[in-house]
């Protein structure tokens, strides 16, 4: 399953040159070329699936099972301090690639990156109110 003019699946296709640090039937791992940190990985899921909701949950499953391995494999040898492991979903979101990937980007005590949120401060009732929402 590959979809025209999309650049992960030309990626997988070997059309556009990576490096390529973990490959398996399911998932290629390579460096973002505009890393947060050093090292930020991002793994593709071969098949062309637009996002989280499109993947199938054996391919997630997948996923998960190659963030395990290399993330192990990255901090012991990038020699990193912590992870952020995260993968936005659509364009609010901050999605620019719509082909399902999962980001590795490893933090190092002194790297200065920031990848904290801003928060609200909602009152008790504001969540019960949004509990209600999402359970329906
Ligand atoms: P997202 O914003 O979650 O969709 O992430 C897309 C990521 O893909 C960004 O971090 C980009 O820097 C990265 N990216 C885009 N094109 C390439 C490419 N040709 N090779 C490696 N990484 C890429
Ligand atoms: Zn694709």
């Amino acid at each position: 399953m590959k979809k025209d003019n999309c650049i992960f699946c030309k990626i997988i296709a070997g059309e556009i040159p990576s490096h390529t640090t973990y490959e398996d039937e399911n998932c290629k791992v390579i460096l973002d070329i505009n890393p947060a940190t050093k090292g930020h990985s991002i793994i593709i899921v071969k098949d062309h699936y637009d996002n989280f909701f499109e993947l199938p949950e054996e391919k997630a499953t997948e996923v998960i099972k190659v963030a395990k391995i290399m993330s192990k494999k990255m901090a012991d040898n990038l020699q990193c301090d912590g992870f952020n492991i995260l993968q936005n979903n659509n364009e609010v979101a901050g999605q620019t690639v719509m082909h399902y990937h999962m980001h590795l980007i490893p933090r190092y005590k002194f790297d200065k990156q920031d990848l904290t949120m801003e928060t609200m401060q909602p009152s008790s009732e504001e969540l019960l109110e949004t509990k209600n929402i999402i359970i329906g």
